[in-house]
């Protein structure tokens, strides 16, 4: 970025650019024939990644730049990902929530947020180890990331608990998907030791428009997915506006 240009300068376009969140992670170099020590400090101060005086080496511009953008696609990968899996992490897929219901009442399409969650999954980690656990996380993640379309994202939620938005797919859709991809998780065979398991998950969809925010959607998938496990387990069940009523989450344990 220049330091002297019309409408603006470099600092208070830096300063403006450092305020808006979606770009936290853009590194700015200064490039300018500014010599002042002082007024370069006060560029950087604003919160600047470095400053160039020109004239500058092709070599070095091309080195302090590509080095920069290096770093930030490393740092932004971090920033968005589960370490795991390599899914989206939560703050992530809850952005891409908002953003497909954004997209779907701007459209008048439908959408669909799904929760799913490992069927007993404490009991894997008790009977064959953490690390056995670990490698039904990462089969799940990828076969929902094999199986869904490339509209399709989903997140690691949080531990053992997924979260998928389809967008344009109605609850009845959304529920065949799902119901495809647990039936096929649950015949993979895991291998711990001299030991063989299979595992399974419970799911719940929640459809727009019918729950019309994300809040609301989240909150509903969740209910339909405890229904789904005080149902007995390894089943997709959708929302409805009964599951919000009085006894919603009564028994949701189940066990
Ligand atoms: P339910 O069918 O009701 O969902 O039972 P559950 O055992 O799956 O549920 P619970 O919430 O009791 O246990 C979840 C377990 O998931 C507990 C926790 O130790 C385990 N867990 C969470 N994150 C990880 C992880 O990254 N790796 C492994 N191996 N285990 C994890
Ligand atoms: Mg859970
Ligand atoms: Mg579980």
């Amino acid at each position: 970025m220049d330091m002297y240009m019309p409408e603006c300068s470099g600092p208070e376009l830096a300063r403006v650019l450092r305020q808006m969140p979606g770009h936290v992670s853009l590194p700015i170099i200064f490039l300018s024939s500014e010599t002042d020590r002082e007024r370069q400090f006060k560029a950087l101060e604003v919160g600047a990644d470095g400053f160039l005086t020109k004239p500058v080496e092709p070599r070095r511009l091309v080195a302090e730049v590509s080095l920069r953008a290096e770093r930030m696609r490393t740092l932004h990968a971090l920033m968005v990902r589960d370490g795991l899996t390599g899914l989206f992490n939560h703050n992530t897929i809850m952005q891409f929530l908002e953003l497909g219901v954004a997209n779907a009442r701007r459209d008048g399409r439908p959408m669909c947020f799904a929760m799913i969650d490992v069927d007993r999954f404490k009991r894997v980690n008790d009977t064959y180890g953490h690390p056995a656990g670990d490698q039904v996380l990462m089969a799940l993640s990828r076969g929902l990331r094999m199986r869904l379309r490339e509209s399709d994202v989903v997140g690691r939620y949080g531990g053992e608990e997924f979260a998928v938005v389809l967008p344009g797919v109605d609850g009845h859709q959304a529920r065949g998907i799902l119901d495809a991809l647990r039936a096929s998780f649950a015949e993979v065979l895991f291998y711990a030791g001299d030991a063989t398991f299979t595992c399974t998950f419970s799911a719940g969809v929640a459809a727009f428009p019918r729950f019309a925010g994300a809040d609301t959607l989240v909150e509903a998938a969740d209910l339909a997915l405890y229904r789904a496990k005080r149902g007995g387990r390894d089943r997709v069940e959708i929302a409805t506006a009964a599951d919000f009523g009085p006894g919603g989450r009564e028994g949701a344990d189940g066990r």
